[in-house]
């Protein structure tokens, strides 16, 4: 592995976290051992002066009982026999001159002629005579005996020591098995953490993006990855959907587009054929200016249905009086509808508010009631009306026009979808898509019943709580 690739794996979310699974599993493991070791000598100490007071305090009763004498002859019984731990025993006069020392030559490492020059009055304090050739230490307590003998008794490290060593070599044994155990198992729960997300990689790896398809497997374990996964899906989900409504999109522009523009191209080429004649240049560039409105107006309408198809349409909510809004709208069609002699009946109870976008929903209104007078005869009814039932606003639309055949009526949803074999009224089949991008974005429905020769009704229905206070 070149040093390039080692420093980028160093930097490796997999990396990181095996490393530190290891080093706390590792270090754990030493702060363990050592925490032992500690409390292991400390125990091996204390035994070791234990043993050495009770010896002392077991000297002092005999020498009270039966003076030097008694100490003497237990001293000699006791200590002629070999012992695991051999105890230091030194009685001194009073001037703590040497008197005897039992078994000297268990000692010998021991400069214990340094024990003449000290001040050992004090009972039960700790004194440290160092080894000439080795690093043992023989910790010698004092008692002071009555009739002016003193006494003291001392063991050497060297038995705790070597004990201690022994414990340290099993430790070190045992912590190169817990060093590999670390590394594996650090290694092992790193890959397995990591498993849905290098599984997430491969899924984005692998995605093609022109057929826009490709999940993520989501995992049982019902963690964080599993909540990642399954947004990372909805995530892709979403895409898909921009990707095929934007593509939709502008396969109906372009296909839309082709009739109008070739339209004014034709136009625009006679013009130019017309020589010079004043008319036809102006007839040319009046229908010129109707087909760049209507191809305007057609792009806007196209990307407004895209924004609600692929729920990115900006949806501005405020408190609206539906009565208002459905009033400002018949005002704009009364003219029109009075013009073609269609009745035209609004019924809104007054006051009911809602939290709705009112420019986006008085668009969805205006062009069902365009429809509805576009394609009711003179002479016809044309009614909206507004009811509020439990959470929901229903809004009305219905006319006693012409009505939409059976095959008509799941299409006209469609984009660019214009119904009616004949159709004489002019439009660009976009009003109802966009209607229902809007009232879906509102996250409401709209339904459309009809009978051919008698009339249709189209109902929407908005949720909410619409507010009512009369
Ligand atoms: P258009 O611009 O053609 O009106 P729309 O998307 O608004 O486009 O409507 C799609 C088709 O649905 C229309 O072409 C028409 O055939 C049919 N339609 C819509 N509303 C009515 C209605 N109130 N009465 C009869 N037909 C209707």
């Amino acid at each position: 592995m070149s040093l390039k690739r080692l420093i980028k794996f160093s930097k490796t979310i997999g990396f990181r976290v095996a490393a530190w699974y290891s080093s706390i599993f590792i270090f754990s493991a030493l702060l363990l051992f050592f925490a032992a070791y500690y409390f292991f000598s400390f125990t091996l100490k204390n035994q070791d002066h234990e043993e050495v007071l009770l010896e002392l305090d077991h000297i002092s009763s005999l020498y009270k009982a039966g003076g030097i004498n008694a100490v003497t002859n237990f001293m000699v019984k006791n200590h002629s026999s070999p012992r695991t731990k051999p105890l230091f025993v030194r009685i001194s006069d009073k001037t703590n001159r040497t008197c005897s020392i039992i078994s000297p030559e268990l000692w010998k490492d021991f400069d214990t002629s340094k024990l003449d020059k000290l001040f050992l009055d004090d009972d039960r304090i700790w004194i440290q005579l160092s080894a000439i050739e080795n690093d043992y230490v023989l910790e010698i307590s004092p008692a002071r005996l009555a009739r002016n003998h003193r006494i003291q008794v001392g063991i050497s490290s060297e038995g705790r020591k070597k004990t201690l060593h022994g414990f340290r070599n099993v430790g070190f044994f045992i912590m190169i098995p817990i060093f590999i155990i670390g590394l594996i198992g650090g290694s092992f729960l790193s890959y397995s953490t990591l498993r849905p997300i290098r599984s997430i990689i491969r899924t984005v790896r692998s995605l093609d993006i022109k057929k826009a398809s490709g999940k993520v497997p989501i995992t049982e374990t019902g963690d964080e990855i599993t909540e990642l996964a399954i947004l990372f899906n909805t995530m892709l989900d979403n895409i898909n959907r921009l990707i095929r409504g934007m593509k939709n999109s502008l396969d109906n522009v372009a296909h839309d587009l082709r009739t109008p523009m070739t339209k004014f191209r034709n136009r625009t080429e006679m013009a130019l054929r017309a020589n010079n004649d004043p008319d036809l240049l102006k007839d040319a560039l009046e229908k010129g200016v109707e087909e760049s409105n209507s191809i305007l107006k057609m792009l806007d309408i196209l990307m407004d249905i895209s924004e609600a198809e692929t729920g990115i349409m900006n949806i501005n909510r405020h408190l609206v009086d539906v009565s208002v809004l459905i009033d400002k709208i018949a005002d704009m069609y009364q003219y029109v509808a009075e013009e073609k002699g269609i009745i035209f009946k609004i019924s809104t109870p007054i006051n009911i508010q809602i939290e709705i976008d009112s420019d986006r929903i008085g668009q969805a209104i205006a062009n069902i009631l365009d429809n509805a007078i576009k394609y009711t005869p003179s002479g016809g009814i044309v009614t909206i009306e507004a009811q509020q039932i439990k959470n929901e606003l229903l809004i009305k639309i219905q006319d006693t026009g012409v009505g939409i055949s059976s095959e008509d009526l799941p299409m006209i949803w469609e984009r660019l979808y214009r119904g009616g074999k004949n159709q004489t009224e002019k439009g660009l089949g976009l009003g109802l898509s966009l209607v229902k991008g809007i009232i879906e974005a509102h996250n409401g429905r709209i339904i459309a019943i009809s009978e051919p020769g008698k009339g249709s009704t189209f109902t929407i229905s908005l949720p909410g709580r619409p507010l009512n206070p009369s």
